[in-house]
């Protein structure tokens, strides 16, 4: 696994050095991975690819040295831990609603020696309450399809922000879906990026949502109204 991740973090430019405290936490999940449910993905080579990489591959495309980014739906910690151990100026919060995810979060942060790490159990909707309009980014990975993850993400994004949606390339569909709810949550598309996944031919998207006007109050509404009504 250290070759393809030294490999990898060379072709994106990053600290090659790195990559022992991103095998370390792969260690963790995989270990972790037997006796509760983390990953599908257990090939050590795929791993360092599809999670690792394919996280790392975000720092090519935006900067996060000193912002405040939050991770909605982190599961195993993608993209949040391998962001925040390549870029440890990043102050990241890592958010799940499955509470043994966050507590497999809290302790791999600390053996890995990640301070500053804030773990948070909660349903992101329910969360935005407390933390509204108070982060530079928040990022997410196989959460929701756009509608609905737009609701669950841009109202913890202050207005100059970004929310940071990670898809496939097949998301065009997606992405016309959520226009509404884009404008109406204070939002506009600023940029979609294809990127390749580096050391491997797959191609991923990053679909880049300025945060321009603060979101209405009434959002984000409770989940069984997103999930009924998307935006
Ligand atoms: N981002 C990770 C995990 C994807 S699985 C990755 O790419 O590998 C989706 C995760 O989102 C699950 O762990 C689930 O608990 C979480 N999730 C789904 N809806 C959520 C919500 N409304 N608030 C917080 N977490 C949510």
């Amino acid at each position: 696994m250290r070759d393809i991740l030294r490999d990898g973090l060379s072709k994106l430019g990053l600290d090659e050095a790195r990559s022992a405290d991103l095998e370390a936490f792969a260690r963790l999940v995989l270990e972790r991975n037997r006796v509760m449910n983390l990953t599908a993905i257990t090939d050590e080579t795929e791993f360092a690819r599809l999670h690792l990489l394919d996280s790392a591959a975000l720092l090519k495309l935006v900067k996060l040295d000193g912002k405040s980014v939050i991770d909605v739906g982190t599961g195993a910690g993608f993209p949040g831990v391998p962001l925040r151990i390549l870029c440890p100026l990043a102050r990241m919060t890592l958010l799940d609603a499955t509470a043994k995810r966050v507590d497999f979060l809290r302790e791999a942060c600390q053996t890995l020696g990640l301070d500053g790490v804030e773990c948070v159990h909660a349903r992101a909707e329910e969360l935005a309450a407390q933390r509204r309009e108070s982060f530079d980014y928040a990022t997410s990975r196989a959460v929701a399809a756009l509608p609905v993850l737009c609701e669950l993400c841009l109202p913890f994004v202050r207005v100059g922000g970004s929310m940071l949606a990670m898809k496939s390339t097949q998301s065009d569909e997606e992405l016309d879906a959520a226009q509404h709810a884009i404008a109406l949550l204070g939002g506009r598309v600023a940029r979609v990026e294809d990127y390749t996944v580096p050391t491997s031919e797959v191609t991923h998207r990053l679909i880049v949502i300025d945060k321009v006007k603060p979101t209405p109050p009434k959002y984000p509404r409770t989940f069984g109204q997103i999930k009924k009504k998307p935006l």
